[in-house]
């Protein structure tokens, strides 16, 4: 068929197969009970990130791997595992996914490569076995995937056991159908993405390659070209404690400064600051702007003394054409330590007490063009299973940035609506598990392309 990208003026030809006749969209519409039962499997091994101390017997990444190796090998796919090593990927230090006190030992890492009859593109289709603890609160058992009203609940069913059933079983029905993929496919399942990313580093790291990529994290169906970079930063204000209730004069003369009216001074800049990210940091394809949020407040110690420090802590986004070339957000960082320093000017107090920013957190971002051929492609997919399909970037970090810093054209795409995730009686809609399952399976068909046969 023809397809006409609206940004662009030229019809691109596809090799895309009627819906009508697609025998992989028919076996998906066979064996929906099986794709929900796969889902309930792998929810049912709680494969809680260590990083989270978790209880005795919640944290079962190896478990969850080896389920998705039977199924690969079951398909003919040849599987390989290993576990990643902070000592081998020490040549990251200071990279996106890099850190130095990161244990793996049984943790593996898992790359499942089904050779294509040669002659097509290959896709790599990935994800994160990992997922957060199930906090106090829940009304469903969290690692029972029960069915209730059409939905599968349970931790992981959106972050993003969801997206590897999708991706797994979308690569099943392919095959089981009758398909002979001319592309390789490798389906990538990694461990450690809720504490920082390393499982992706590694899984770089180790050479594995392919013409585009489906991260399959949760974006409510819609096709994620892009994601946002975060900054958590902390911003620390000192002032000097004095008796409330006494005066304190001139602070030259050794009078009180409270921290806590400091602090709102910054806080009035930031939303100037804001004011201005809201016109020059935006994105065509973000539904927000960028901006410094503070999410804490730490000040004061008690009722009759002015604050001696305050603490701001702040959540700051940035865009993947503002990263370095880490592919970090040295320059964002860069420029709210600037703003602060200006803001500190105008006042002599903080000319002399500057205040100063801890960094917590640099999490990375990543941008498919939406004009790549691979996001036509996906587009082309989705319109085919589901009305008013849109694309739309994602505001929060996924592990696609590496994937792109190699050179891989990436998309985040998965079921479920991302603001459940990490939330008590986290659910997945069946029905979008089935639709995710169908526009994966097409995307692999006219991406790899088939044999005739
Ligand atoms: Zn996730």
């Amino acid at each position: 068929m023809k397809y006409k990208d609206p940004e662009m003026t030229e019809i691109i030809e596809t090799n895309c197969l009627s819906i009508e006749d697609n025998k992989a969209i028919q076996w998906i519409e066979d064996h929906k009970e099986d794709v929900v039962g796969f889902l309930q499997e792998l929810i049912q091994i709680p494969s809680v990130n260590p990083w989270f101390n978790p209880k005795e017997g919640e944290s079962r990444e190896a478990e969850v791997q080896g389920v998705i190796r039977k199924r690969m090998e079951g398909m003919g796919a040849e599987v390989k595992q290993w576990e990643p090593s902070a000592e081998a990927l020490a040549k990251y230090a200071g990279r996106p996914g890099y850190y130095a006190d990161h244990k793996f030992e049984g943790r593996p890492n898992q790359a499942a490569v089904l050779k294509g009859t040669g002659g097509g593109k290959s896709l790599l289709l990935t994800g994160h076995v990992d997922v957060v603890p199930a906090a106090s609160g829940w009304t469903m058992e969290p690692f029972k995937g029960e069915r209730l009203d059409g939905a599968v609940y349970g931790r992981g069913a959106v972050d993003m056991k969801g997206g590897i059933a999708a991706m797994v079983m979308a690569l099943e029905a392919v095959v089981k159908s009758g398909y002979q993929l001319k592309g390789d496919v490798i389906v990538g399942t990694v461990v450690d993405e809720e504490a920082g990313g390393m499982g992706t580093l590694d899984f770089v790291d180790k050479g594995y390659r392919a013409d585009a990529c489906i991260l399959t994290e949760s974006t409510d169906m819609k096709i994620a070209p892009l994601c946002r970079g975060i900054l958590w930063g902390k911003l620390v204000i000192t002032g000097r404690s004095g008796h409330i209730e006494l005066p304190q004069g001139d602070w030259r003369e050794g009078g009180a400064v409270d921290a806590i009216g400091l602090a709102r001074v910054f806080m009035d800049h930031f939303d100037r600051l804001n004011a201005d990210w809201h016109v020059r940091k935006v994105h065509p394809y973000l539904p927000l702007p960028c901006q410094v949020y503070i999410a804490q407040i730490n000040a004061g110690e008690y009722p009759t003394a002015f604050a001696n420090q305050a603490e701001l802590v702040f959540n700051a986004q940035y865009l993947p054409r503002e990263k370095d070339e880490n592919g970090l957000g040295s320059r964002v960082k860069a420029e709210i330590e600037a703003f602060v320093a200006s803001v500190a000017q105008t006042e002599e107090w903080l000319r002399e007490n500057p205040p100063k920013i801890e960094w917590l957190i640099d999490a990375d971002c990543g941008e498919t063009p939406v004009s790549d051929p691979f996001v036509q492609e996906m587009e082309n997919s989705i319109n085919k299973i589901r009305e008013n399909s849109a694309i739309e970037g994602i505001g929060f970090h996924t592990d696609m940035g590496w994937f792109v810093n190699v050179g891989i054209p990436t998309v985040n795409f998965g079921p479920g609506t991302p603001r459940v995730a990490h939330q008590n009686d986290e659910s997945l809609e069946e029905q979008e598990l089935i639709d995710a399952v169908k526009t994966i399976a097409l995307t692999i068909i006219n991406w790899c392309g088939v044999s005739d046969n």
